[in-house]
């Protein structure tokens, strides 16, 4: 049995669960380690199943609990080496490993495909974890549906994908102008629409569920986002992420 969940996911902190019965992996710690851990009681999660962490890049709110959360439940942090190295000493966990885009790798059960995406930061990396048999994708931070997105995701059972920013709420928002400009360009953030085409388009037969995530508090809402997406209701399990509660633990049989 797999179970998967957002234990928070915004542009404040992002961290996702993916466990089985002996082992669980994290992708981004961007919380510190007291709400971790809040999260992870709420949950009802034990903590002692995670055996490692993997850190997408070097945006704050990916790794910011990465340091202590490693050295507090003792499992090491896998970085790529530019985003390491790129990471502030605050945020570099004492004990890492390294990996590498397009090298994947195991950690126990959990076999791990990570990929370059197109996202404003030294060496950026989405995620497909194949685990019993089942593909789960943590895929958020990214200004394109590229390629190597679009393969990847094809693949997925289940996912965590970013519907970050409603155009007209960007366009029309208090965001000053640069930071409009970096949302919006092939190196920000996934719009709804964005997001809705690569679906459409691109979803597995066996894709059933979504977790729609690093929804903004600026440039969406979760209201504008159920919108969006009612064309998938029935077709597949949409599920809202939020950076203020753990989300649903959803069981994969
Ligand atoms: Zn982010
Ligand atoms: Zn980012």
């Amino acid at each position: 049995m797999i179970e998967v969940c957002a234990l928070a996911s915004g542009s404040n902190g992002n961290c996702y669960y993916i466990g089985n019965d002996t082992g669980a992996v994290l992708i981004d710690i961007g919380i510190y380690y007291k709400k971790l851990i809040e999260r992870i009681n709420e949950a009802g999660i034990d903590k002692n199943k995670i055996k490692a962490a993997i850190i997408s890049h070097e945006h704050t709110d990916h790794v910011q609990g990465a340091r202590t959360t490693s050295h507090k439940l003792g499992i090491p942090v896998y970085y790529t080496k530019k985003t390491y190295h790129k990471c502030y000493d605050k945020n570099k966990a004492l004990n890492y490993k390294f990996f590498e885009a397009g090298t994947s790798f195991n950690i126990e059960d959990f076999k791990i495909y990570p990929f370059s995406k197109q996202h404003d930061a030294i060496d950026p990396c989405s995620f497909r974890i194949e685990i019993e048999n089942k593909n789960i994708g943590v895929m958020t931070d990214i200004g394109t549906a590229d390629e190597e997105l679009i393969k990847e995701f094809s693949l997925c059972n289940t996912v965590f994908l970013e519907a970050n920013y409603d155009d007209e709420m960007l366009k029309t928002g208090m965001y000053p102008y640069h930071l409009k400009q970096r949302v919006g360009s092939s190196d920000g953030h996934m719009s709804n629409i964005q997001t809705v085409n690569l679906i459409e388009k691109h979803a597995s037969p066996d894709l059933n569920t979504i977790f729609l995530s690093h929804i903004s508090a600026a440039n969406n809402t979760h209201e504008i986002v159920k919108k969006e997406f009612a064309g998938f209701k029935g077709k597949y399990d949409i599920k809202l992420t939020s950076r203020n509660a753990v989300s649903e633990l959803h069981t994969i049989i």
